[in-house]
């Protein structure tokens, strides 16, 4: 089979590599879609954590081709998402934490390959309805089905949602899904914003018109939000959403600030006013539950735009550029 090998910095390289067997407790997955994920294109230029060489991509469906020993035959051909890594549930981060940081997990192999191997348990059948392609969005959207599950959503009446990308468009869809009666979207690029709206945007919030507390407020009797989720990355913009709650407010903080930056907030406007920081990094306990959430939005047009195997490098410079919303690499075709 083909595989995409990363080798550092934006170095790529496309090996052929025998098929991989699936050994006892693993199934081989013929890979569908691969979503192009931030992390990727911040790991090619050094701002994450990865040592080369490496197969990256981790945010595969597929279809199971091959079962190991101890598998259900039934398996076979089951149309399925892949989980990053396996759970024991016995450990303390899988009864204390979650079961996404489980300290025996087992991997599965890197994504941006013809095939996959994953534990059986990785590999979490999805519903008819939904498409392989829409599938493969899981991942990035399990971590904010898991933030926004965090969230304390008792007479909510107003959310916010800085940030319009895949992960800031899902965190607004699952906290009104959840409850919140009306939610903002504060994006700067206009297809975003109105994409928002198919996610269950009530509220359209452009920074480079207006304030952003400004806006809540007047849409709100003079009152801050109860819930703002930062999804962006930028420690400003999370000082921003600690500006726009109402006493007793939550924040929600799912995009990835720098390694080493200092929260820009007034300590004593925390303490005073009872806010809540909430960080937000993973998957949690929610995997297996979220492409059956998934499939309850809808999804139109959030596929930006389709790779073949060799065009990895590209699809994750096009990516880096913020032209789509999200790109997928069919190894297939
Ligand atoms: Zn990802
Ligand atoms: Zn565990």
């Amino acid at each position: 089979m083909r595989i995409m090998t990363w080798h550092g910095g934006d170095k790529f390289r496309l090996d052929h590599v025998p098929d991989p067997s699936a050994e006892p407790g693993k199934v081989v997955v013929r890979m569908d879609s691969i979503g192009v994920c931030g992390t990727d294109v911040h790991i090619t230029q050094g701002l994450f954590p990865s040592i080369p060489p490496k197969v990256l991509g981790h945010e595969g469906s597929g279809v199971i081709v091959e079962v190991g020993d101890g598998v259900d035959q039934s398996r076979l051909g089951e149309r399925v998402v892949l989980n990053t890594t396996s759970h024991c549930g016995n450990c303390s981060a899988c009864t204390t934490w979650s079961e996404s940081r489980c300290e025996n997990a087992d991997c599965t192999s890197g994504m941006f390959a013809e095939y996959a191997t994953a534990p059986s348990q990785s590999a979490v059948k999805i519903p008819d309805s939904l498409d392989l392609e829409q599938a493969a969005l899981s991942e990035p959207a399990s971590c904010c089905l898991s933030g926004a599950e965090m969230m304390r959503i008792d007479d909510t009446e107003i959310g916010v949602v800085v940030g319009g990308g895949i992960m800031g468009l899902f965190t607004l869809a699952f906290l009104k899904r959840r409850g919140v009666e009306r939610m903002v979207m504060s994006e700067p690029v206009k297809a975003r914003r109105e994409m928002a709206k198919q996610f269950g945007a009530d509220l359209l919030h452009d920074p480079t018109e207006g304030d952003l507390t400004e806006f809540v407020k007047d849409h709100n009797g003079g009152y801050g939000a109860n819930i703002a989720a930062e999804v962006v990355g930028q420690p400003k913009l999370v000082a921003k959403c600690v500006e726009v709650v109402r006493p007793r407010g939550q924040v929600l903080m799912i995009g990835v600030s720098p390694e080493g930056a200092p929260l820009p907030v007034d300590m004593y406007d925390l303490h005073y006013r009872e806010v809540t920081l909430k960080g937000a990094f993973g998957r949690g306990d929610v995997f297996a539950r979220t492409p059956a959430e998934i499939d309850q939005i809808n999804l139109d047009g959030v596929i930006s735009g389709r790779y073949e195997l060799q065009d990895v490098p590209q699809a994750i410079v096009d990516s880096g550029d913020g032209k789509g919303v999200k790109f997928l690499i069919k190894p297939n075709g």
